[in-house]
């Protein structure tokens, strides 16, 4: 039986204890702090000539939203394309990102974009890093997007020139070229971020961020070789967000010792990963198949109502639980109220499954119940992992938790908490990626449109697009991301898939009628951002979950943040207006010259 008013009460109660006046000023910045931990530990820096050409399409960001877009237009016969990227290859996030055990939290066959335009099979239902990242090469090589791309390069301006009606670049190279479009898709979380906690740089030992993996100095590699070089050394890890609860296992079966930092857990549900079967997936494998597995899961979890579940995981799982509960009421009583309760209802039960696994796992019981997460399921985000849980019951493992308060100094031997001292020879920040800051200060540069007019500052009220995509005043300029579009964070990829047939049926009309120009109708823009204001908003930033980069570190939201919200009806819905929106070749809110 569940007791919604004691739940509730705990959850306060952990909130508060976690809670900072600080907010995000808890945290510091590499680029200022450390530099020397920014750097491409995976491929080495090769000198070439500033480039000063001209381009069709410029894209800025190499990962899975650069190469959906460059995929699709290349599908629409639009080549002379050119990516950009500060990695040296393509794959964003999982090009950086090759901390051991990291792997796709929603299943591969979905998760992969393009999987049927490359022929990739899918090894496991959640595939590792390596094969993620394999992906992005192929889908880089199978659409010839290596040809005119430049890595290890970081945008510093992109100016509209009104004269020439061209995009101007130029780069930390030196570069200085134009493009008839520009794409941006530098994704949600791609700088990594530190906790500034007092003393940091004061450590002697070795200290680094899961982004940046030193395999130089842990040994083993990301494809899964044992990390050799961490036997006998005490390990300290920061941080218990989905990024440890992937690489804790690997950590602590190839550390002398493991001490692991909660502030907050993490519910770490089942995972239940297994092999995909090659045969069963030729079955599923007709044409077509992977839009109809992806709007299959969407239905699932995006308010689409599916009546199957064929990818069925913890995020469907968790859908189909809250829809059924709903679906329970009797019809008289729908109306918000008892739907949110019954939303809650089915999450407290949730929850409660995760904290008593996380009891039934660890052996020891004052562990198993630090490591119990009291939040609502959505205020953090989920993980699901078979081996995190387990990896405390080697007695080699610590969990040092913190009641919230994380660490409170560092010095030159290692950390502080709670008065007690530990001793370690390295420090792995697994604390996250800055949310929130000035995305200018993440991208590193802010686009400045028709008449001078910075990107910054006509959002200056808010975020101001027609479909998310485009924004009134930046001439042939693409938005690859996902608010005041689909906003589907579950599955990112499928946002790109779309948004990437969009961007390639503009361009191919554009080409098609001789069209130079194209700019977003004013009065479009404000009704499609007064059509999405009309919805729900965000579900997730609620100042009553635990802190942490959904809802600001707990602190009052931005007025601006209301509008980064999705299509009210849903990711199914939006992704099917836009089909018909752009197949009708009217294009309807943007203008064309
Ligand atoms: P998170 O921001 O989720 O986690 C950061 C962790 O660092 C939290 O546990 C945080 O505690 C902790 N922390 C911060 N400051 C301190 C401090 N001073 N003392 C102690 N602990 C501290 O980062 P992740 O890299 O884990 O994940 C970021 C996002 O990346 C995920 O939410 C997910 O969207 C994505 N991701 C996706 C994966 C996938 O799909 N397979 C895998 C990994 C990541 P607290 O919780 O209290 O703030």
């Amino acid at each position: 039986m569940i007791d919604r008013d004691a739940i509730l009460e705990k959850y306060r109660l952990e909130r508060d204890k976690r809670l900072r006046p600080e907010g995000n000023a808890q945290y510091v910045r590499l680029a200022t702090h450390f530099p020397q931990m920014l750097g491409d530990p995976y491929t080495p820096r090769k000198e070439r000539a500033p480039v000063t050409d001209h381009v069709r399409f410029a894209m800025v960001g190499g990962g899975f939203a650069g190469l959906c877009t460059g995929a699709r237009l290349a599908q629409a016969g639009i080549t002379n394309f050119r990516l950009i990227d500060a990695g040296g290859d393509v794959g964003g996030t999982w090009y950086w990102n090759r901390y051991p055990g990291a792997q796709c939290d929603t299943a591969s066959i979905i998760y992969m974009p393009l999987l049927e335009e490359t022929g990739h099979i899918p090894t496991e239902k959640y595939a590792h890093a390596p094969e993620i990242q394999g992906q992005a090469k192929k889908i880089a090589q199978t659409f010839n997007l290596y040809e005119k791309a430049l890595f290890h390069t970081e945008v510093n301006s992109c100016t509209w020139d009104d004269v020439k009606q061209v995009w101007v670049i130029e780069t930390d190279r030196g570069d200085h070229f134009t493009a008839d479009f520009v794409g941006i898709g530098t994704g949600p979380l791609n700088v990594p971020k530190l906790p500034g906690i007092p003393g940091i740089e004061t450590f002697k030992g070795h200290q680094f961020h899961t982004s940046r993996w030193d395999y130089g100095y842990t040994g083993g590699s990301a494809e899964g070789a044992p990390m050799e070089r961490l036997a006998g050394k005490r390990v300290a890890i920061i941080g218990t967000g989905a990024t440890a609860v992937q690489c804790v296992p690997h950590l602590a079966r190839d550390s002398g010792e493991l001490f692991v930092v909660q502030r907050t857990p993490s519910s770490v549900d089942v995972r239940a990963n297994e092999p995909i079967d090659p045969d069963w997936f030729k079955s599923i494998a007709t044409p077509g198949w992977q839009t109809r597995w992806l709007e299959n899961f969407a239905g699932n979890v995006g308010m689409g109502g599916a009546s199957e579940d064929w990818v069925k995981d913890g995020w469907t799982d968790l859908s189909r639980r809250i829809r059924s509960r709903v679906m329970s009421l009797p019809p008289s009583e729908w109306n918000p109220e008892n739907m949110m309760k019954a939303w809650e209802m089915a999450d407290h039960e949730k929850m409660e499954e995760i904290r008593t696994r996380a009891v039934t796992v660890v052996e020891d019981r004052k562990t198993g119940e630090a490591l119990q997460a009291w939040y609502r399921q959505l205020c953090k985000r989920p993980c699901f992992h078979d081996q995190y849980l387990q990896a405390f019951n080697r007695p080699s493992v610590t969990l040092v938790h913190t009641h919230g308060k994380g660490v409170e100094r560092i010095d030159e031997t290692g950390l502080w908490v709670d008065g007690d001292h530990y001793e370690v020879d390295c420090i792995i920040h697994s604390t996250g990626f800055e949310v929130g800051t000035p995305t200018e200060e993440r991208t590193g540069f802010d686009p400045i449109g028709k008449g001078g007019h910075k990107l910054s500052a006509a959002w200056s009220d808010g975020m101001r697009t027609l479909h998310g995509l485009n924004s009134a005043g930046f001439p042939n300029l693409f938005l690859v991301q996902f608010a005041q579009a689909a906003n589907f964070i579950v599955n990112v990829p499928h946002n790109w898939m779309e948004t990437g047939t969009s961007i390639a049926a503009i361009v191919r009309h554009m080409t098609d009628h001789g069209l130079k120009t194209m700019d977003v109708d004013e009065k479009a823009q404000e009704d499609w951002v007064k059509l999405l204001l009309s919805g729900p908003g965000m579900m997730i930033n609620s100042p009553d979950c635990t802190p942490g980069y959904y809802n600001n570190e707990g602190q009052p939201m931005d007025d601006r943040a209301k509008y980064a919200v999705g299509y009210p009806a849903g990711p199914n819905a939006f992704f099917s207006y836009m089909r018909g929106w752009r197949s009708d070749g009217q294009f309807k809110g943007l203008r064309f010259d």
